[in-house]
């Protein structure tokens, strides 16, 4: 965008005074409570410090998926949502995302039941490898959900001989593997930017801004700053949405509020450079679980691997 074309939104921006909703965080979160509004008729503002989708949203691993490890904490309700919405994906914007086949290693048939169910069942017991049964119950459930609008195969299960002969450089103390689809996104960035661009053309009313943040609040009103010019802003919103993701208790901190909801998880990516690892994954993801409990995935992206 140009800058005079942004000094014009923002002039905007100031003659706005009063508004219905104003959200703070333009990634996936708000990007998506931005559209859902102007969907709705709602006139809302949103600004981002950043880019639109600087956070976590350009990070993520790309999986578009329903959450296969969450079914052992009986979170069959965002599991199915998560299909649901993993779906619509596939459907609605098939320029970014596309089914993903995944296989899983598994080293035991009957690893991990007892677990499972402890978990299952409420307690606080740290997940491990899981076996065939357990796995097989979940992928079922998968199935089972998305049944009257499937948009991916069904899972199977592959023998030991048959699962090395296809991915050779698999363990070889695997007793078989579970193949299945989940799907994964391209550029979550872009899609974001399409929400934004549907929304305003939707709305007209609404108003998008990145590099624009709040400064604190005076007389009721949020102090926008923009970030390139140093020009502010004084909006009265109705509702004040923070979907700042981790950032959320520092913007809370700004508008004066003392939160503590971030805790401490980390997520780490590499990406390598190894032709044949690409090869031998054949375009699909292999998802498996180090004795720890920690989940690992490997998938190829565009010319490297995650
Ligand atoms: C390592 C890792 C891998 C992941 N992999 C996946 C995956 O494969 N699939 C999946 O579905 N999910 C995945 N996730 C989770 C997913 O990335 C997040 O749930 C999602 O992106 C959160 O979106 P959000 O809009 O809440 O936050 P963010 O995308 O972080 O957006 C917050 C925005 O707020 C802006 N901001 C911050 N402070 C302010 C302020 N004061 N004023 C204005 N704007 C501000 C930031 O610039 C940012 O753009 C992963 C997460 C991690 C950490």
């Amino acid at each position: 965008m140009s800058m005079g074309r942004r000094q014009d939104l923002f002039r905007k921006l100031q003659a706005r005074t009063g508004v219905p909703v104003l959200v703070l965080g333009g990634g996936i979160n708000g990007v998506g409570l931005y559209r859902e509004l102007a969907l709705q008729g709602v006139d809302c503002v949103l600004v981002d410090q950043a880019d639109f989708c600087a956070g976590a949203t350009s990070k993520s691993s790309r999986m578009i998926h329903g959450g296969l490890r969450y079914l052992e904490n009986r979170e069959f309700k965002l599991v199915s949502e998560a299909l649901i919405e993993r779906n619509r994906l596939i459907e609605n914007a098939g320029h970014y995302v596309a089914p993903l086949k995944t296989t899983i290693p598994l080293s035991s048939w009957f690893g991990g039941l007892i677990r499972s169910g402890l978990i299952f069942a409420g307690l606080n017991v740290s997940p491990g490898e899981r076996g065939v049964l357990p796995v097989k119950l979940g992928l079922m459930f998968y199935d089972f959900i998305t049944r009257k609008n499937r948009r991916t195969p069904t899972h199977f299960l592959t023998s030991k001989a048959e699962s090395l002969r296809r991915m050779p450089g698999l363990r070889r103390n695997i007793v078989a593997t579970a193949t299945y689809w989940d799907a994964w996104i391209t550029q979550a960035e872009r899609l974001c930017i399409e929400l934004i661009q549907d929304a305003q053309s939707t709305n007209p009313n609404c108003l998008a801004l990145n590099y624009v943040k709040p400064q604190g609040l005076a007389d009721g009103a949020v102090l926008l700053e923009d970030r390139a010019t140093g020009q502010t802003a004084a909006i009265r919103p109705k509702v004040l949405v923070n979907a700042t993701g981790a950032w959320v208790d520092f913007t809370n901190a700004t508008l004066g509020l003392r939160t503590r909801f971030m805790g401490g998880t980390k997520g780490s990516h590499l990406v390598v450079n190894n032709p044949a690892l690409h090869r031998a994954l054949d375009g699909q993801m292999v998802y498996y679980q180090y004795r720890d409990g920690r989940v690992c995935i490997v998938l190829p992206f565009l010319d490297k691997v995650v």
